[in-house]
């Protein structure tokens, strides 16, 4: 029997990325939060400097919990499933305070306001028969202007380096000249330049195109409290210096200080419980082998796209026989994995390119193969896809990056790699995939984790209109290696896509219950006080990264529950 907790007004679970922000505003503006989260805490002293240990590390990520519920996967419905890629780096997801923000590799986007209405402008331009058969592709039901001043809180909360390229409609060419009109100016200048951001930024501008600073949560200025980025490139480790906008340096801290915000570490959500009207009452978790029930005016879900998934399909009740706001069969559908299909390798021959030092989110970006920013007549998909040239090549990536023609073991591969492997720079883009009627998230039926519960089972493949894409992005950031001098390029096949860390869908957020889990504030369709937070949500991945947007999202609907908590809240 568990035992009931005092009520408080909102339970978070999981306080990662979106939850660390949702958290901030909600005891800012005065209300009681009590945080559930699987994992601990970290601190600087916990991160890995070399490149050896974070392979180790990246195995320890999920220690609490996420290795032990790898999702598995199958590329359609009529293949048996088998754990996802390549065990638990497939699922890298951190269970601690700040979530994966603590790990992330910084890369900080906006969406751009086509992403928004993906659907809707693709008609338009092309026609109905554009939008692939299948594909289940669909407009968000919130537009880019409507989010534009949740992007900017929290880009001054968290501090992002960056340059704009469009400041309230003006276009500055130093910035990304395609994204959506900011109101301000990025808190902090971009991260430093180098020999090889500047070498590709020629090359681009010299192909007509429009390369600027990639943004990124590195810290380019001291900010806040926080020093600067010291350029050491494991930020994919976590930040020893806390030179990063990851949740667990800036938002948490500053809602525990209002001390309406108290956590519960090392715990573990196992149910979201709904009362005789439908509503949600709390949750039930488990700690230190005892089980609590924890009573809410609102139920906050953050705990990423397949744990969202998971634990509403595994709160069935009278009410919601097939899981909790699945009355509609929505939840776990529309799921995406971003499409990462094809990596491009460049040689330039004796050019010492130094990318040892830095971070991978010191990079030139290109934005004009992405979205819709060019004409897709004849092309054969719709979409497209933003490309980086990044500093922070790690030795262990560098020894698997030889060429077709080169051994990749013995002696003939080691006098290659001491020779060359200065010479060697690769990118890839991350373009848009659709989602698709076949592409979903649910319980497996068979692989269950050790306390015994079901795994999510991801049922995925890349279609036509996602392949397409990538091999024409892949062309694109060949010819801008061998403008700016790459003696030869050449893919990789890579991960075919990126199961875990970008996924997106599973409670696609939308205007119609028949065809989306949550509204256009990120509350459930069908439990009115139960609110989603995440990637789950997106009806669109977008060609970038998409952290910054869960988090904007989850601003906006903590804002929406601060406004309209009496009607909101039991
Ligand atoms: C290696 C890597 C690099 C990445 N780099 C980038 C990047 O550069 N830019 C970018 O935009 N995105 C990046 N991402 C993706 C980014 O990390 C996610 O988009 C983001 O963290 C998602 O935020 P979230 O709040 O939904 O989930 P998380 O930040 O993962 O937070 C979820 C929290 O819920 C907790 N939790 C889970 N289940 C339970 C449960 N049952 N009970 C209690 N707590 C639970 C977890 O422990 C965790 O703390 C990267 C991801 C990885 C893995």
């Amino acid at each position: 029997m568990a035992e009931k907790l005092k009520k408080t007004d909102v339970v978070l679970l999981g306080v990662g990325a979106a939850g660390g922000i949702a958290a901030y505003v909600l005891t800012k503006a005065g209300l009681n939060v009590v945080g559930i989260e699987a994992g601990g805490r970290l601190t600087g002293g916990d991160e890995k400097l070399n490149e050896l240990a974070a392979s180790d590390h990246y195995n320890v990520f999920g220690r609490p919990k996420a290795n032990r519920e790898i999702p598995s996967w199958r590329p359609n419905a009529s293949t048996p499933a088998i754990p996802s890629t390549a065990g638990a780096r497939a699922t890298p997801m951190m269970n601690a305070v700040g979530g994966t923000s603590i790990h992330y590799a910084t890369e900080s986007w906006r969406l751009n306001p086509w992403n928004f209405k993906m659907r809707s402008e693709t008609i338009q331009r092309y026609g109905a028969g554009a939008i692939p058969a299948g594909s289940t592709v669909a407009d968000w039901p919130v537009t880019y202007e409507e989010l534009e001043p949740y992007y900017d809180k929290v880009e001054y909360e968290i501090g992002i380096s960056g340059k704009a390229g469009n400041l309230q409609g003006k276009i500055y060419p130093a910035g990304n000249i395609f994204e959506g009109a900011r109101s301000r100016e990025y808190p902090l200048p971009p991260l430093r330049r180098s020999g090889f951001t500047d070498l590709m930024r020629a090359a681009g501008r010299r192909l007509g195109w429009h390369p600027f600073p990639n943004p990124s949560s590195a810290h380019s200025e001291s900010f806040k409290d926080t020093p600067a980025c010291t350029y050491c490139s494991t930020c994919m480790n976590g930040c020893f210096i806390g030179a990063k906008g990851s949740t667990d340096m800036h938002v948490i801290p500053a809602a525990e200080a209002t001390r309406k915000f108290s956590i519960v570490t090392e715990a573990r959500v196992m149910r979201i419980e709904n009362g005789k009207d439908g509503h949600a009452t709390g949750v039930t978790y488990i700690k230190d082998g005892r089980e609590f029930f924890q009573p809410a005016g609102v139920v906050i879900l953050g705990t990423f796209v397949f744990e969202n998934t998971r634990l509403l399909l595994l709160s069935a009740s009278k009410a919601f026989p097939n899981g909790l706001s699945n009355n509609h069969g929505q939840v776990g559908k529309n799921y995406m994995a971003h499409n990462a299909a094809q990596a491009v390798v460049a040689f330039f021959g004796g050019r010492k390119l130094n990318r040892w030092g830095g971070l991978s989110a010191q990079g030139e970006s290109v934005d004009d193969w992405a979205d819709d920013n060019f004409d897709h007549s004849g092309l054969g998909f719709i979409g497209g896809g933003m490309f980086r040239a990044g500093m922070g090549q790690s030795p262990i990536v560098a020894a698997n990056s030889t060429p077709p023609s080169v051994s990749n073991w013995g002696t003939a591969w080691k006098s290659w790699l001491k020779a060359n492997s200065n010479s060697v720079a690769a990118a890839n883009a991350q373009c848009d995939t659709l989602s698709n009627e076949d592409n979903f998230l649910d319980l497996d039926p068979i692989v269950r984790d050790t306390l015994g519960v079901p795994v999510i089972r991801i049922t995925f493949d890349l279609k036509e209109n996602d392949r397409r894409a990538a091999a024409y992005l892949a062309e694109k950031i060949s010819l801008w290696f061998k403008e700016a001098g790459a003696v030869e390029t050449w893919t990789t096949p890579g991960r075919p896509f990126s199961l875990p860390n970008h996924a997106y869908g599973g409670t696609r957020m939308g205007n119609d219950a028949e065809t989306s889990v949550t509204d256009r504030w990120c509350l459930s369709h069908e439990v009115p006080n139960l609110a989603i937070l995440g990637s789950s949500n997106f009806p669109t991945c977008g060609a970038r990264n998409p952290t910054l947007t869960a988090q904007a999202l989850a601003w906006r609907t903590a804002d929406h529950l601060v406004d309209n908590w009496k009607s909101i809240a039991r």
